[in-house]
């Protein structure tokens, strides 16, 4: 059953009743972002605590009626979501937190929340009968189109900047994509995709522009919600880079609210790295965005033009949360401290949050005895050249007892 009632444009406000997929707003054009909207007194009949407890579906499609695909296929799809929410112990401990939740977004089929999105791309490709499906990614989105798209037999061309780090790219020509190392940043690979989708008229992944991206993202608020028995904590925390992340993150809240299943949602700690910030920089001058360098080894949120601007700006702003940048060395140090103390490995933008957390707990934004869930939006094994300055690397040992006894009392091991 399609609960979609239609599509409402981010610009101009205007909706469009229709069940079938929109892209952008036929008025506003390219820049007009659409929202999908559903029939939620409908929804409301079907979605009850009842439909969730009965549901052994374990994986984002649990969601499906409030995601506006045909279930057709989606027994045939990788199994995508439903990733584990770790309550903390050490972390909240070492931050000083009553109350903190780690949502392992990287323990999906490619190792990113860009998985959710990329499952319904390509369900929505299969749908539209395309031949071809195509991105631009600063990595991630990509390599879970190739993963998803490789699943389900349908041919993916996918662009990236030349500085997409190498577990990614190994990823993709892994899953059999057409790779295309686009000699430029993410601007550059962005603008040859668009221009190669429009020539060839295949299906578009990409983020911004395809609505039902955020259908899928959203789904990461649906699961924490229902694995803290719609009771979800003061805050969320997410790193940002284009915004569709967050835009989901708030909207699948929002929506939750709406259809009355929980009390409150959730404010939201929008992350970005003081390496690339156009968010926290519109929002502490109350100006548009700006173009902004993309200097940060997160580079997954390394995205000097982020193409969903208005989703990201809203789910802050509706949701009285704040936005706060970090610098690339708490970054690091993040990666080491979820590492050390929960045994989770995230990439550099994976644990942007983590770093965000610490410094919105130190600024008095966010405070000790309110509750806490972080997502972790990418696998550390993506980007181990990064991962390396988080470590220190190991000496090689001789193989002598004496020689090992003196480097396990300096560990103070033994
Ligand atoms: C894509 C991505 C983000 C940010 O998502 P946006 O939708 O671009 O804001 C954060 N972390 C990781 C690991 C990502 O791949
Ligand atoms: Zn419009």
């Amino acid at each position: 059953m399609n609960y979609i009632k239609g599509y409402r444009c981010t610009i101009c406000g205007k909706f469009f009743e229709t069940k079938d997929a929109l892209l952008t707003c036929p008025e506003c054009g390219e820049k007009g972002i659409l929202d999908v909207e559903y029939d939620y007194e409908a929804l409301k009949k079907v979605l009850t605590l009842d439909y969730f407890k009965n549901n052994n579906n374990y994986s984002m499609w649990r969601y499906a009626p409030m995601m506006g695909i045909k279930e057709d296929h989606i027994d045939e799809m990788l199994r995508i979501g439903w990733t584990p929410l770790v309550k903390s112990h050490n972390l909240a401990k070492v931050l000083g937190l009553k109350e903190l939740y780690i949502k392992d977004d990287g323990l999906n089929p490619s190792g990113s929340s860009k998985d959710r999105a990329s499952g319904v791309a390509v369900l929505k490709a299969i749908e539209a009968g395309a031949k071809v499906i195509s991105c631009s990614s600063t990595g991630n989105a990509a390599s879970s189109c190739a993963c998803h798209a490789a699943h389900m037999g349908l041919p993916a061309v996918i662009f990236v900047p030349k500085r997409a780090p190498i577990g990614k790219l190994t990823q993709i020509s892994l899953y059999g994509a057409t790779l295309v190392v686009v000699d430029g940043d993410y601007k550059a690979a962005f603008k040859l995709s668009k221009d190669a989708i429009n020539k060839y008229g295949w299906y578009n992944r990409n983020a911004a522009i395809n609505p039902f991206m955020v259908e899928g993202k959203k789904t990461v608020s649906l699961e924490i919600a229902e694995q803290l028995n719609f009771k979800p904590t003061d805050w969320v925390v997410v790193s940002v880079g284009d915004g569709c992340t967050v835009g989901g993150v708030y909207k699948g809240f929002n929506e939750l609210f709406k259809l009355g299943l929980i009390k409150k949602v959730p404010r939201i700690l929008g992350v970005q790295s003081t390496g690339c910030e156009p968010f926290v920089v519109a929002s502490k001058n109350h100006e548009p965005l700006k173009e902004c360098e993309e200097n940060t080894i997160a580079d997954s949120i390394a995205v000097g033009i982020p193409r969903n601007p208005i989703k990201a700006l809203r789910a802050i702003e509706y949701s009285k949360g704040a936005w706060i940048s970090v610098p690339d060395e708490q970054i690091i140090e993040a990666m080491s401290l979820l590492g050390k103390h929960e045994g989770i490995f995230g990439e550099p933008a994976g644990v942007t949050g983590v770093a965000g957390l610490r410094k919105a707990l130190e600024e008095g934004i966010i405070s000790k005895d309110e509750s806490v869930t972080i997502i972790v939006t990418g696998n550390g094994l993506k980007d181990p050249n990064n991962a390396q300055k988080a470590i220190v690397k190991p000496e090689l040992m001789e193989a002598d007892i004496n020689k090992l006894d003196i480097y396990l009392k300096g560990k103070g091991v033994i």
